[in-house]
């Protein structure tokens, strides 16, 4: 029997982190900053001339392409920008993943690249981290048809430096590889120099977790003019306008805002080296995190029954299901004031359980 069914798309998507209207739950599941965006881009929303959205946005977002060009030291040739980083590495993954060969990542990783994959047909094989949950660069020697590796890597929270780095172009010179830096601000090792030196390089960033601004979805990529020459041209073959007026707006005025930006990152950075020393002393296992979220583990309790515990106390964090991980939660960092609540619940479900 024939159907229009037939002929429909079958995927198994993406899932993003819980959201809830309630405001009394600490939210600290989907690695969001817990601080509001600069007031420089509040204040740029305030006087946007709404007038001017009868207009269709600048289709190549040149004054945030400027204002990027100009904070990370590359022309505005290097630069590309999308509607969050989601958009850019899908676009990626549609302009360099074209060859008949497997592209590389961890078995750990971004959820997102398999999905990928499986929408475009590209692919792809993995390698496992090793127990401690780093990459082993050595796997990345063998043949591919490309590279994608978050650094810091999600959800481990770990970030390889710059001889590693160097070592993965190296091996990969015949590949592009794309470093995705969703994190990088929180105090990993960022790529961005390496693009003058290797032209087959694209490092990605969003303004969702260090700018505070994931609900304006503005993501970007920096790279050789040729990478980003391409990325436009695929781009334009899609939608043009994938950043919006007000994105643009207040995507410039957060780059220009470097004094919040600093203060806000440092006060994340502080509060979790405090939540990790406080889980440390209740016996918890904590990975060194560069990025704004932990992974801990506790043995001789259930991760999975301290994350429903959480939840039931309305403190939300991040638990998977997943071979070699379902040991651990992940826990964004929150305010000062949501992680005291998250550590005193903690304390109350280790207490229970004894
Ligand atoms: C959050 C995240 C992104 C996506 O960020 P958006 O700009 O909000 O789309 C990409 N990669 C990793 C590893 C992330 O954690």
């Amino acid at each position: 029997m024939n159907s229009y069914k037939d002929k429909l798309r079958k995927i198994t998507p993406y899932v993003p982190g819980e959201q809830s209207k309630d405001t009394d739950i600490v939210k600290i599941n989907a690695n969001e900053n817990p601080y509001p965006p600069s007031p420089r881009a509040v204040e740029a929303l305030k006087n946007f001339n709404t007038d001017a959205l009868r207009f269709y946005p600048n289709a190549n977002a040149t004054l945030l392409k400027e204002a990027l060009a100009k904070y990370y030291g590359v022309g505005v040739e290097n630069v590309f920008v999308g509607n969050g980083s989601d958009d850019v590495l899908a676009l990626a993954f549609q302009s360099f993943f074209c060859g008949r060969e497997a592209i590389a990542y961890p078995d750990i990783t971004y959820s997102f690249y398999p999905v990928w994959c499986e929408l475009f047909h590209i692919p792809y094989k993995t390698y496992p981290l090793d127990e401690h949950f780093r990459v082993n660069v050595e796997d990345y020697r063998e043949k591919n048809g490309g590279v994608v590796l978050p650094n810091p890597n999600a959800p481990t929270s770990l970030g390889e430096g710059e001889d590693f780095i160097r070592r993965l172009l190296d091996y990969n010179a015949d590949s592009v590889v794309i470093i995705d830096e969703a994190y990088v601000d929180f105090g990993g090792y960022s790529s961005v120099a390496l693009t003058k030196e290797y032209e087959n390089l694209l490092v990605c960033g969003t303004f969702s977790k260090s700018r505070s601004l994931a609900g304006m979805r503005i993501g970007f990529a920096i790279g050789s003019a040729e990478l980003i020459g391409v990325l436009e041209a695929v781009k334009n073959s899609y939608n043009s306008y994938t950043v919006d007026s007000l994105s643009i707006a207040m995507g410039i005025a957060s780059v220009e805002d470097e004094a919040y930006f600093r203060t806000t990152v440092d006060k994340v950075i502080k509060t979790r080296t405090r939540v990790t020393n406080e889980l440390r002393k209740r016996g918890f296992e904590v990975l060194d995190s560069q990025t704004n979220f932990i992974m801990a583990t506790h043995d001789g309790y259930s991760m999975k029954e301290l994350f429903e515990y959480l939840k039931a106390k309305k403190v939300f964090i991040r638990y998977f299901s997943l071979p070699r991980i379902e040991k651990y939660i992940r826990i964004t960092i929150g305010t000062d004031d949501e992680m005291d609540r998250f550590l005193a619940e903690v304390k109350s479900f280790l207490e229970d359980k004894q």
